[in-house]
C-alpha cells in the first residue's frame, strides 16, 4: 500500500506537483494492484478471460467514473488523476485496464451529448459497476478512415433499424452497452442527401445483436475482444446519442481524451518493462561494455520521461477546460512509441528473462504493439498533427 506522503520512485520528479487528491487516487490504484496476485494476472491473459469481478470491484472504488461529476455516480476526480490510475494499472498489468479505460471513453459522448434520461439510464449504473460500456466504431473496412462506415441505421417508426458489423471491439463479448456509429439512411433506404454517420446506444438485449467472432491476439488479451453484428437489430428512437449526422463529433470528441488515456497506459507499460529490466541488469556483474550499457539505459529513461511529461500535460489541458487534440496525439504517439521500444530493449537487457512470463516484460511488449494501433494509428496522428497547423 502505497503511503500518500511518499512518492513511488518513479513518480519522486513529479510529486510535490500533485494534489492531495491525485495522490490519494494513485494509492487507491496502489491498492488495487497490491491485491491481485501475478497468478491472476498471468491468467487473464494467457487464458483470453474478462475479469467482470474485478472490474467491478474496481468501480465499488470509484474507478468506473473517477473523472467525471457526482452528479450522475461520478467521482468528481480530474483527469489527471486518471491518468494516475491507468499508468499504474498498466505498469502492474492489472488485467481489467484496457476495459476500464474504453467504459471511461464510452461514458464521455453520453455525458456530453445524452439526453437527461439517458445520462440517468446509462450513467449511473456505469459507475457503479452494473453496466459495462463498449465503443463501435471499427468496421471491417472502416478503421482509420471513419467516412467509410457501412452500418447502416433507417428509422421504422419509433425504431431505428441497424445492420452491419463492427469489429475489434475491447469489451464486446462481455459489454452491457455500446456506444455505436452508423450511417443514417433516410427513410427510404436511399444514402443521397442522408444525415450520415450518427451515434446510437445499443443494448446487448436489443433484438437483431449478436456476439460475432472473437479475437485470439497476441496481445491485449483478457479484454473480450471480439466482432459485434447487427441484423436488423432494433433500437429505440430515444437511442439516438446526440443529433443526426453529429457521429463522428460524437466519436472524435471522446476519443480526444481517449488517447490521453492511452498514453498514461503506453506511458506504465513503458515504466514496467523499464523497472523489471533494470532489476535483472543490477544482478549482473558489470563487464567493460558497461559504458554502452548506461548509454542505453539513459535513452529509455529519457523516452519514459518524455511520455510521461507529455502525458501529464495533456490531462492537465483536459482539466483545465482547453482539451488539446494534437497534444492529446503527441501524448499517445511518444508513450506508446515509447512503449514499444522501450519494452523491446527490455527484453534484451533482461537477456533470457526477458522472455519469461514471470518478469511481464514480454505481456508488455505484446500489448505495446495493439497501442500504436488502436484509437487512431500513430501514423494518422501524425498527419492529424500536421494538419492542425496548416489549415
Ligand atoms: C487490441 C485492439 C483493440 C481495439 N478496440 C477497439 C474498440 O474498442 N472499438 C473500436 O471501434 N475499434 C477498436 N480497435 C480498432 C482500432 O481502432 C483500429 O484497428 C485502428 O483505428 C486502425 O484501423 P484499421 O485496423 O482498419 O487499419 P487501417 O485504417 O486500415 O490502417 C492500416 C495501416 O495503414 C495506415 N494508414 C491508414 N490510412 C492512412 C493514411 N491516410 N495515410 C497514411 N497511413 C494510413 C495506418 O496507420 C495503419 O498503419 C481496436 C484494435 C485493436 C488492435
Amino acid at each position: 500500500m502505497l503511503k500518500t506522503d511518499s512518492p513511488p520512485a518513479h513518480l519522486a520528479k513529479y510529486w510535490s506537483l500533485l494534489t492531495a487528491d491525485q495522490k490519494s487516487w494513485l494509492a487507491k490504484a496502489v491498492a488495487f494492484a497490491d491485491a491481485i496476485t501475478l497468478d491472476e494476472t498471468k491468467r487473464s491473459d494467457s487464458e483470453n478471460t474478462f475479469r467482470r469481478d474485478l472490474f467491478e470491484a474496481a468501480c465499488k472504488e470509484g474507478l468506473g467514473a473517477l473523472p467525471f461529476p457526482t452528479t450522475y455516480g461520478g467521482s468528481g476526480g480530474d483527469y489527471l488523476s486518471f491518468v494516475l490510475v491507468n499508468e499504474e494499472f498498466a505498469r502492474r498489468c492489472v488485467p481489467i485496464m484496457s476495459s476500464l479505460g474504453v467504459h471511461v471513453l464510452c461514458q464521455e459522448p453520453v455525458y456530453k451529448h445524452g439526453t437527461e434520461e439517458q445520462k440517468k439510464k446509462y450513467l449511473t449504473p456505469s459507475a457503479g459497476g452494473q453496466y459495462l460500456a463498449a465503443f463501435g466504431l471499427t468496421e471491417p473496412n472502416a478503421g482509420s478512415d471513419t467516412a467509410a462506415i457501412a452500418t447502416t441505421a433507417k428509422l421504422a417508426g419509433n425504431e431505428y433499424i441497424l445492420n452491419g458489423t463492427k469489429t475489434f471491439i475491447t469489451s464486446g463479448a462481455s459489454a452491457d452497452y455500446f456506444i455505436v456509429m452508423a450511417r443514417l439512411l433516410n427513410e427510404d433506404g436511399s444514402k443521397e442527401g442522408s444525415a450520415g454517420i450518427t451515434s446510437f446506444i445499443v443494448d446487448k438485449n436489443f433484438k437483431g445483436f449478436q456476439i460475432g467472432q472473437k479475437f485470439d491476439m497476441l496481445g491485449m488479451r483478457g479484454y473480450s475482444t471480439c466482432e459485434i453484428v447487427f441484423s436488423d437489430c432494433r433500437v429505440p428512437k430515444e437511442n439516438i446519442l446526440g443529433a443526426p449526422g453529429d457521429g463522428r463529433k460524437v466519436a472524435l470528441g471522446s476519443l480526444a481524451k481517449g488517447r490521453v488515456t492511452i498514453a498514461a497506459q503506453a506511458t506504465g507499460w513503458a515504466q514496467g518493462a523499464l523497472d523489471a529490466a533494470l532489476k535483472v541488469v543490477a544482478t549482473d556483474k558489470r563487464s567493460e561494455n558497461s559504458g554502452q550499457l548506461d548509454y542505453l539505459i539513459g535513452s529509455l529513461v529519457l523516452m519514459v520521461e518524455s511520455a510521461r511529461a507529455l502525458t501529464y500535460q495533456a490531462a492537465r489541458s483536459i482539466d483545465s477546460g482547453e482539451s488539446d487534440v494534437t497534444l492529446a496525439a503527441m501524448a499517445k504517439i511518444q508513450a506508446t512509441d515509447a512503449a514499444m521500444k522501450v519494452s523491446t530493449e527490455a527484453i534484451s537487457l533482461a537477456q533470457e528473462r526477458g522472455l519469461e512470463p514471470d518478469l511481464l516484460i514480454e505481456r508488455i511488449f505484446r500489448d505495446a504493439k495493439a497501442g500504436q494501433i488502436y484509437e487512431g494509428t500513430n501514423q494518422i496522428q501524425r498527419m492529424l498533427i500536421a494538419r492542425s497547423l496548416l489549415k
